[in-house]
Parts: structure tokens; C-alpha cells; sequence
């Protein structure tokens, strides 16, 4: 058997080309065995890195289509090792017969993910990077792509190590105390300022970095938003505007949301999962009363509430019922009708909700100022990946052990414990840095990330 692997690297699926990948040690001699040169006339053994010939795949000395062969060397190629990649016609039959000819030919068959670990594992990249490939392939829009973009070069990896070196510094200088304490007490309480102000710097990067897991979870799985308001305020045209089709019933007869109307809605680069909600009033249908109960119930459950007001007309009753349901609530006030004439007290909602987005919902007028507020209130304008930020769940259970030990550090330094307690922390908040970045990951950490990846990546 062959010391290499291989597997399809292009989805299963009828395209122009597809291409089957091979990597180890034996990768250049195991094509040879399947493609035969036509230009340049050549061994393919002989082909350094970073060339390409053109000739026949062969299986048992037929002929099963013709392709490119490229070919890397070792240490420059995705996995690090000897790469060789077929490129034949895009038929789903064909690539697998090329594929199997491969194996025929000794290599074996990789497992999901397995390209980029061995690239992981030849240091070609850090885990974070890792984690963005995967990343990169889901990307559903350009926020998502330039995130994972960032992640794969590296720039979450450059902040852990910027945040452990600082660290590792502050820990070595508590080592360095222990076996050599400062000659007097005053010496002795400049240093531990100096290591509470170092620890607290720490601590707050730390705590921003968590901060931005929020901004990357929303940019990938969306947000939960709420349109709330008193009927006739303009929801459903605002639902219909941002969805950009017609789905909740608009007339001018109030009450005719009576249930929620949902939609998913892709607002610049936030995915919205939008819910009209029944406008919120004070009646006697029944029906009409569930529709209110409920939209009660979303703007507890809602992540962002987009609470609109017809501008067109006084406050009422309703009006200031729903901004009393909607305190300490991440909410977007909306001013609607900007084409009519403004009457609505803009101020008090201003007091009370923040800042309103003033739009006509029928015109358009308005629903760019409209994005960008949604945008501010979820946190995601502040977001700038190439500072580098938590992807993934995993990155956050690490980030959070090193907060926490970095919070002991601290403490144990504030209380009056001896340095050497302080020091011992700081260690931990290392490792899980560490492991944050794959320094130290372990094999069950590596193998759980690659199993998220497809098969040829
Ligand atoms: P909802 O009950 O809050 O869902 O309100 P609708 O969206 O059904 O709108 C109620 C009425 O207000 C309809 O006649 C809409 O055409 C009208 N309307 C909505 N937005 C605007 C706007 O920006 N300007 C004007 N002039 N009318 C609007």
C-alpha cells in the first residue's frame, strides 16, 4: 500500500471538471500509476512542483478520460506533503472511476477533513485557520466570507498569541518574584500594582474578544426580530418592504394582522427572521386577542424588536402600552409615514426607546437608515474581523476558562494572597489560550473540528 490518500475534493455532482486529490509521501508515484503524459511528454515522477501535463487517466490499461495532472511538492502544498491533483471531466460516474483507480494504485481513502488536519499537522496552519476553511466553504454572504477570510489568515491566532505572550510575561515576572521577592514591602507592593494594572488589561481584551462571539453568531445564523405595533402603524408594509414581496395583508383596516406573519430576510448582511406581529390594542375579538397575546409573548423571546410608530399621528394609549412592554429590550424605534405630515411626539420615543429611524415603509424612504440602525443595535458595524474573533463554540468555551482564570488571577492578587496563587492561574488561563489556538489541542478536540468538514477538504 501506498503511504498517501485520496478522495474526490469537488462536490458529487455534474459539473464541468472535477478533481481528485492525492497527498503523502508515495502521492507523485501513485498518479503515475493512473495518468499517462501526453504534453509535455514526461515522467510524471520527474514533474517538479507547480507544474501541470495534460494526458490519459488509465484504470487496467484503458483509458477512462483524459485530464491535468498537477503536481506540488513538499513542504509547498495545501497538506504540506507531496500533492497530486487529477483534474478529469465532471461526471459524477467518471470521477469515481478515476478515483478508484487511484486506490487501485495503493493510495487510501481519506477521511472528512483529513487534507486540511495533516496541513494542521505539518503546520501549514494553526486550528483557528482550520476552523475558517470550513467557514469559508459555508459562507452565505460577503460579511460571512471576509470573517472567515480573516480566521483563515490567521488573525484570531496573531490576538490569542499577542494575549498569551502578554501572559506569559506577567506570569514570569511572579515566577521570577517567588524565587527572588523584592527587597522591601514597598518594592513589593510596586509590583503587585504594576501585575493587578497588567492583569486588568488582560482581562479586558479578554472580555472584548468574548464580546464578539455575539456579532459572529449573529452574522451566521441570523437574528430573531420582532415588528411590533399599534395596528395601522405600518408593519406589514415595513414587513413587505424588507422582504421585498407582498406577504402580510396591508389595508387600512386596523386589526388585519391577527397572527404572525413570518419571513426569513437578507438585510445587507444580516439574515432577519422577521415576525409581523398583530398590532397591539385593546379589543374584543377574540382572535384578534390570541394575535396580541402573542406578539406579548415575542417581544419576550425576540432578540432585536423593530417597534414602529405612525408618524402621521399622536402617541395614544396603545402606544405608550407598548413602550412600557418594551423596556430593557433591544429595540430599533421606527417612525413611519414620513411622507405625511409629522405629528407623533418623536421626542418621547426618543427618551424612551433611543434614537428613532424615521422611513415612509410605502415609499422606501428611510430602509438604508433603517439597516444601519438594525446593524448598530445587533453590535455587528463594531465587529472588525481582522482583529480576529470567536467563530465557534469551542473558541468561546476556551476564551471563557481564560477569563474566568484571569478573573481568579486577579482576585487572588486583590485579596492579599501570596503572588504564587496568582501565578499558578495565569498558567491556566495559558492552556486554555492554548488550547483555544491548537497549541495543546488534543486529538479528540482536532479530530471532533475535522468531522465538520466534507470529505476531500
Ligand atoms: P399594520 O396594521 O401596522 O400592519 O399596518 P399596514 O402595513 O397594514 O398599513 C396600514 C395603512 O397604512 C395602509 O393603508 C398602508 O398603505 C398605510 N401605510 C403604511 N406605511 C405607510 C407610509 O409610509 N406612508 C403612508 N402614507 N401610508 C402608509
Amino acid at each position: 500500500m501506498a503511504d498517501c490518500i485520496a478522495a474526490i475534493s469537488t462536490p458529487a455532482a455534474s459539473g464541468g471538471v472535477s478533481m481528485v486529490r492525492i497527498s503523502g509521501k508515495d502521492a507523485v508515484e501513485t498518479a503515475a500509476k493512473v495518468f499517462v503524459p501526453v504534453y509535455p511528454v514526461k515522467k510524471v515522477e520527474e514533474m517538479k512542483g507547480y507544474t501541470a501535463a495534460y494526458g490519459n487517466i488509465v484504470s487496467d490499461g484503458k483509458k477512462l478520460d483524459d485530464g491535468v495532472l498537477l503536481v506540488f511538492r513538499a513542504p509547498h502544498s495545501y497538506t504540506g506533503e507531496d500533492t497530486a491533483e487529477i483534474t478529469c471531466h465532471g461526471g459524477i460516474h467518471v470521477t469515481r472511476r478515476v478515483l478508484q483507480a487511484v486506490l487501485s494504485a495503493g493510495a487510501r481513502m481519506a477521511q472528512a477533513g483529513e487534507f486540511t488536519k495533516l496541513a494542521l499537522l505539518n503546520g501549514k496552519m494553526s486550528l483557528t485557520e482550520a476552523e475558517g476553511v470550513i467557514d469559508l466553504i459555508n459562507a452565505g454572504n460577503d460579511q460571512l466570507l471576509s470573517c472567515a477570510r480573516a480566521q483563515t489568515d490567521g488573525a484570531l491566532y496573531r490576538r490569542i498569541e499577542t494575549l498569551s505572550d502578554r501572559i506569559a510575561t506577567i506570569a514570569s515576572e511572579i515566577a521570577v518574584w517567588i524565587d527572588y521577592p523584592d527587597e522591601s514591602e514597598d518594592e513589593d507592593e510596586i509590583s503587585k500594582a504594576d501585575w493587578l494594572k497588567s492583569i486588568a488589561e488582560v482581562k479586558e481584551d479578554i472580555d472584548s474578544l468574548i464580546a464578539t462571539y455575539d456579532c459572529g453568531v449573529i452574522l451566521r445564523d441570523g437574528i430573531s426580530a420582532a415588528i411590533v405595533g399599534k395596528p395601522n402603524a405600518g408593519k406589514s408594509t415595513l414587513m413587505n418592504l424588507l422582504a421585498g414581496v407582498q406577504k402580510s395583508i396591508v389595508t387600512d383596516i386596523e386589526g388585519t394582522t391577527r397572527d404572525i406573519v413570518e419571513d426569513t430576510v437578507q438585510l445587507g448582511d444580516i439574515l432577519l427572521r422577521l415576525a409581523d406581529c398583530a398590532g397591539i390594542r385593546d379589543t374584543s375579538d377574540t382572535v384578534e386577542n390570541i394575535g396580541v397575546q402573542r406578539m406579548i409573548e415575542r417581544i419576550d423571546t425576540a432578540q432585536l424588536i423593530i417597534a414602529v410608530f405612525d408618524g402621521s399621528r399622536p402617541l395614544c394609549d396603545d402606544d405608550i402600552r407598548l413602550i412600557g412592554l418594551l423596556h430593557g429590550k433591544t429595540v430599533v424605534p421606527v417612525i413611519n409615514k414620513s411622507d405625511l405630515e409629522a405629528v407623533a411626539d418623536t421626542e418621547y420615543i426618543a427618551q424612551q426607546l433611543g434614537e428613532p429611524v424615521i422611513i415612509s415603509a410605502k415609499s422606501g424612504d428611510g430602509a438604508d437608515r433603517l439597516e444601519q440602525a438594525i446593524k448598530k443595535r445587533c453590535g455587528i458595524s463594531r465587529l472588525d474581523a481582522s482583529a480576529g474573533f470567536l467563530a465557534n463554540e469551542r473558541q468561546r468555551q476556551c476564551a471563557l476558562s481564560a477569563q474566568a482564570a484571569v478573573d481568579r488571577a486577579y482576585n487572588a492578587l486583590a485579596c492579599g494572597m501570596t503572588a504564587d496563587v496568582a501565578g499558578l492561574e495565569l498558567e491556566a488561563a495559558l492552556s486554555s489560550l492554548y488550547e483555544l489556538s491548537g497549541k495543546t489541542a488534543s486529538e479528540e478536540v482536532i479530530d471532533r473540528i475535522f468531522s465538520r468538514f466534507c470529505v476531500g477538504k
